[in-house]
């Protein structure tokens, strides 16, 4: 019976590769966070089941490594629903069927936004990151390979970690010089009993120290 359900929850998809970022979630616990490095999100314009237009697609660190997706790719596949909405910027995963239909052309602009092919998710992980303003996010960085927009899962309760909350947040792993760069306003993690707790400015600077302003 598996067979035939599987085959038909899956959509198959073609189109222009818009724009890849990577797939990070983020975990939150009141002044504590870490990232689960998943893969890579793939924005596409093209047609999906039966719709046209612009969707995204996660994949994994493997599939990339394998197919190096970049900006100006032109792709196919078949993949699934995301079970839960909340943990993934992606519409879609679980890809199979992956073709590359043609190869990107022509030279990469120097940027920013900055296109190509991105690193492997270790740079991410070793560059680091600063938070990035949402609207800076939406109106110039969404096609940056350094740009991420993260599902973020808060434990509002240590003692409780079933208790949870789900949002998602924007960051730049790029570089501290680009012009563009915006924080935006700082961000509050939500605690126990109404607790809130405050991530100032500098775990940005702690967590990017290590890099100068153009790297
Ligand atoms: S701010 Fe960051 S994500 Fe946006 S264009 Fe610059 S380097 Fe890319």
């Amino acid at each position: 019976m598996t067979g035939p359900r599987e085959s038909s929850k899956k959509a198959a998809w073609s189109g222009r590769v818009v724009a890849v970022q990577p797939r990070i979630r983020l975990t939150r616990s009141f002044d504590e966070r870490s990232h689960s490095y998943l893969g890579y999100v793939l924005h596409i314009n093209g047609i999906c089941g039966r719709d046209a237009g612009e969707f995204l697609i996660a994949v994994g660190e493997a599939a990339h490594e394998k197919h190096r997706f970049q900006t100006g790719m032109e792709l196919s596949g078949y993949s699934v629903p995301v079970e839960d909405p909340r943990k993934e910027t992606a519409a879609l995963y679980k890809t199979s069927g992956l073709k590359v239909v043609r190869n990107a052309e022509g030279e990469t602009p120097a940027g920013p936004p900055f296109l190509g092919v991105p690193p492997n998710l270790a740079t991410y992980r070793s560059r680091g990151h600063r938070r990035l303003n949402t609207r800076t996010y939406d109106a110039k960085c969404t096609t940056c390979i350094w740009g991420c927009r993260m599902p973020v899962e808060m434990i509002i309760d240590q003692w409780n970690p079933s208790k949870k909350q789900y949002r998602f947040e924007t960051f730049c792993y790029g570089p501290k010089s680009c012009p563009f760069y915006r924080p935006g306003p700082v961000r509050k993690v939500p605690g126990r009993k109404g607790m809130s707790y405050t991530e100032e400015d500098w775990v940005d600077e702690d967590a990017t120290a290590h890099r100068g302003p153009n790297d």
